[in-house]
Parts: C-alpha cells; sequence; structure tokens
C-alpha cells in the first residue's frame, strides 16, 4: 500500500481500560501471512529440484537472483586473503568479538545441570566440551541415562536478497560447530555477478561449514532437503528467511519420504517493549524502530505502563522523528501502520499483555526491570533494562537472534546447541533391579493386553529363580 509521505508517522494507541474484551483479542493478533498462495509458488520450485537437481536449481538461480553460475556448490576454504581484504578491518573485529560471545554463550549449553550428571563437563578447549550425561538410578539397580548426540547434517540457511548477514551465519553456525554436526551446509543466495559477500564467506570458515550452496528461496531448502549431485541432503534445516524459504520449509518437513525437520516455523519478526514514565522516550523510538525496518510486515508494540499523555506524545514524537531520518522510512511506514501502542495501569497488565502476545522480542525499559523478567512467560530473548537495546542481541551479545515469532513464543525456543542435537535414553538392569522392577512390568503388560511383554520379563525371572535355587 502506498502510505501518505506527509503524514505523521504514529502508532495507533489505546487505552486498556477503554477496550472490550474482543478488542483485546483483535489488537493481539498478528498481521496475517497469506500463505496458500506462496505455498502454490513453492511446490512446483520443489518438485523441479526434486527431478533435475542442479540443472533446475542453477536455472532458478539465474531467474531468481540472477546469476549464471557453473556450479552451485563451494567448498572450504572459503576466504582467502583476497576477500578477507574486501572486508573493512573494524567489521572483521567485529565479527570476531561477535563470535567469541556467541561461541562463549552457546559453548556454555552443553553443560547439563541437574540430576546427578556425571562427567565428561567441559574442558577449557573449543569443541572439546561433552555434554555431561544425566543418570538417575530410579530404584535399586535400575539406572536410566540421557545423552545427547549431533545431528549429523545440517542445513543453515542465511538469507540474502539485498541484505548482507554474516551475523545470521554466526547465529546458526556456532550452534551447529558447538554440537559437532559432521555436515553444515551453509546456503544463501549470490549476487547478481554470482558472488557471496565476503563476511559471510569469511563466517563460513570461522563456523567449519562443510559446503556452501549459493541458492536461495525454496529452490535452496529443495536441494538441502532432497540432495542433490553436488548438495548433501540434510538431516535438519535451520534458519530465518522470507515468506518462500518459511513455506519451503513448512513444505519439506510434512513430506514422509523426505525426512527433514525444521528448526520452528517463522514468519515476519516483532518487538513488544514495556516503558514506564521513567523510560527515555528516545530510548523506547529507537527501539521500536529498529525492528520496524526489517520488513514491511514487521509489528512492533509499545506497552506503556500508566503514561500520561504528555509522555506519550514525546515517544510519538520521537518515533516520527528518528523514522524520517532513516533511509529505510517507507518500510517503517508500512511497519508502524500495523502496529500498536497500548497504556496500562500497572505493571502486572502490562506483563499480562506481554505474555498474552508472546513476542519474539521483548524489551523491558521499566524501573527495576529484572523483577519483571520473573514474570515472563513467553518470549523468544527478553533485554533487561534502559541500556539493552536488542541490537545486541540481533548481533553481538551471545545469545541467538534466530527466535520464535507470531507466538510460537508460546511453545517453541530460539536456536540453541539443542537444535542441532537430539537426546537418547538408555537404561540398565541387573540381575536384582529386575527381580524388583520385573513383577510390576508384567503386571502392567498384562494389563494393556502386551503378553509378549510380560513373557520377555518372565523368561528372565524364571531363570533367575532357577540359578537362585540351584
Ligand atoms: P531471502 O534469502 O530470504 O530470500 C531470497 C530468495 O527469495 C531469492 O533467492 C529467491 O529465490 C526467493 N524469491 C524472491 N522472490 C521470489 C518469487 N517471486 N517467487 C519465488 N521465489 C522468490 O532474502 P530476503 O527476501 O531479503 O528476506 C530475508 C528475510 O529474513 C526477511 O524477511 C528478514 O526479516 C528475515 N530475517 C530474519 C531474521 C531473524 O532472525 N528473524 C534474521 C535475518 C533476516
Amino acid at each position: 500500500p502506498v502510505l501518505d509521505a506527509d503524514a505523521p508517522i504514529k502508532i495507533k494507541s489505546y487505552r486498556l481500560s477503554e477496550i472490550s474484551a474482543s478488542q483485546r483479542i483483535e489488537l493481539l493478533k498478528r498481521p496475517s501471512i497469506k500463505t496458500e498462495a506462496i505455498m502454490g509458488i513453492c511446490k512446483p520450485i520443489l518438485k523441479s529440484i526434486k527431478e533435475r537437481g542442479d540443472a533446475a536449481l542453477l536455472e532458478l538461480t539465474a531467474k531468481f537472483d540472477k546469476a549464471q553460475l557453473e556450479t552451485p556448490i563451494r567448498l572450504p576454504p572459503f576466504a582467502n586473503e583476497e576477500v578477507i581484504k574486501q572486508i573493512r578491518p573494524d567489521v572483521v573485529k567485529a565479527i570476531d568479538q561477535a563470535y567469541s560471545n556467541i561461541h562463549a554463550f552457546h559453548k556454555a549449553q552443553k553443560v547439563t545441570s541437574g540430576n546427578k550428571a556425571v562427567g565428561p563437563t567441559d574442558k577449557s578447549g573449543d569443541e572439546e566440551a561433552e555434554d555431561a550425561i544425566l543418570e538417575v538410578e530410579t530404584m535399586p539397580g535400575v539406572v536410566c541415562r540421557r545423552f545427547s548426540r549431533p545431528i549429523e547434517r545440517v542445513g543453515l540457511y542465511v538469507p540474502g536478497g539485498t541484505a548482507v548477514l554474516p551475523s545470521t551465519a554466526l547465529m546458526l553456525g556456532i550452534p551447529a560447530q558447538v554440537a559437532k554436526c559432521s555436515t553444515k551446509v551453509i546456503a544463501t543466495p549470490p549476487r547478481p555477478d554470482g558472488s557471496i559477500a565476503p563476511e559471510v564467506l569469511y563466517v563460513a570458515d570461522k563456523v567449519g561449514a562443510t559446503h556452501l550452496l549459493c541458492a536461495g528461496g525454496a529452490q535452496a531448502v529443495g536441494a538441502m532437503a532432497y540432495g542433490t549431485e553436488t548438495c548433501p541432503k540434510v538431516d535438519k534445516i535451520a534458519g530465518p528467511g522470507n515468506q518462500f524459504v518459511t513455506a519451503a520449509k513448512m513444505i519439506v518437513q510434512n513430506e514422509t519420504d523426505t525426512l527433514v525437520s525444521i528448526d520452528m516455523p517463522a514468519g515476519p519478526s516483532e518487538v513488544l517493549v514495556i516503558a514506564d514514565g521513567e523510560a527515555d522516550p528516545a530510548f523506547v523510538a529507537s527501539d521500536l524502530l529498529s525492528q520496524a525496518e526489517h520488513g514491511p510486515d514487521s509489528q512492533v508494540v509499545l506497552v506503556g505502563i500508566d503514561l500520561s499523555d504528555d509522555q506519550l506524545l514525546a515517544i510519538e514524537k520521537e518515533v516520527d522523528s528518528q523514522a524520517r531520518r532513516l533511509p529505510r522510512v517507507d518500510i517503517v511506514r508500512q511497519a508502524i501502520d500495523k502496529s500498536v501502542t497500548v497504556i496500562t495501569k500497572t505493571r502486572e497488565e502490562a506483563m499480562d499483555w506481554s505474555n498474552d502476545y508472546a513476542p519474539e522480542h521483548l524489551i523491558i525499559q521499566t524501573q527495576y526491570p529484572e523483577e519483571m523478567v520473573n514474570k515472563v512467560k513467553n518470549a523468544g530473548s527478553v533485554f533487561v533494562g534502559a541500556f539493552t537495546p536488542e541490537s545486541c542481541g540481533d548481533l553481538a551479545s551471545g545469545t541467538n537472534h534466530v527466535l520464535p515469532t507470531y507466538g510460537f513464543a508460546r511453545t517453541y525456543s530460539g536456536v540453541s546447541v539443542s537444535t542441532f542435537q537430539k537426546n537418547i535414553t538408555s537404561q540398565q538392569i541387573s540381575t536384582s533391579g529386575l527381580g524388583l522392577l520385573g513383577p510390576h512390568v508384567v503386571n502392567m503388560a498384562e494389563c494393556e493386553g502386551l503378553e509378549a511383554h510380560a513373557n520377555a520379563v518372565r523368561v528372565r525371572l524364571q531363570k533367575l529363580s532357577s540359578s537362585s535355587s540351584a
């Protein structure tokens, strides 16, 4: 839609005390996404990749990304000295710092805590850290264990389009590296001249990517899900992307013969900011806008705690004036048009609104922000206090930026090391343990009509009683 460039850039605002229950439900909804039409576009693309592999992949890359490639796959090393020289030195340093922080936070996730975790645990060497094995003796002689193993082959989608996103390559590559996935395919669309952003190539080496798939959209997802002559088939695909990427991930995940899983369903990016009268209007506005510039479908929500008309006006003025200075003001205008401000009386009402909305990013700019964190039930990632802008978590603090959107924060977690692992359980029962547990299992098996199950225990118990009486 074409929005009036002279009109104020203003979020629609409501006072909680003045809205009805049905209006509340409406205001908590995300802008709708037209998935059916997008699925219709993606299905033939996926079919052609399945049937014609690399040939189809190269044709689709020429069509959508305007790049003529000889092969869609590159192998490491990806960034030689010439490539690294193309990156601004301060950007190399920034990527190195981000890598270090994200790696530290994700490596720490490998150590299982809780019931009688036994080593080997964290050794300081980079990829030496092993997950602790969870071990519980549930009754004497009955030992249950849980341990994790890497998902062997993973596909990491790094959006290209117009943006350069080394941060997304870090956010996917590092947890997969820490989990020790043996095949790590980074997929990203090439630029029209066939090149890939040097920053992404630099990160691909740092995270130990094994393949670089120079393709984007549904065709990249298809190549990784099915495998082609040059691209290995993967077991799981992770990463954000536009609606074609998301739709393709959802389609391949549902194909029983493809056997591929995905990290999470993804929708447009969003933020919810909780602010009280103490918050700096310029900070609040800058956080709302940093999300609004992501795309026209992004949604930003401001929940103000007991703000006076003047305090709200101060934030609105900042939103308008800061937005007008942004290069992506047209995108911001469209996102703001779909956004909402709600003014509550209390902190509790504000947190209830946020928990019902389940934001991807939750920013808390209030007095005593840590106390509010204790009340968070649903959110992808939380930014606590006035000096914690979302940009830091998006790029370099250490937390992951691939997060559940569209209300999926109610049930999904953001990408972490466990995205690239599965848990395996085991049990080991001693003869005395079977003596104690066996009779209960026989009784339950009989109750469930599973005679063979009961028998597998009985034959052992009989053997134990005959050898003990011998
Ligand atoms: P993209 O890499 O997701 O998509 C580019 C590809 O889309 C192209 O290669 C092409 O194959 C396909 N495509 C484009 N138009 C098409 C059409 N008409 N029909 C079929 N296929 C088509 O890059 P993008 O488009 O710039 O989108 C990036 C997305 O990723 C944005 O929505 C952004 O918000 C999101 N993102 C999210 C996060 C996060 O963590 N949530 C991080 C970074 C980016």
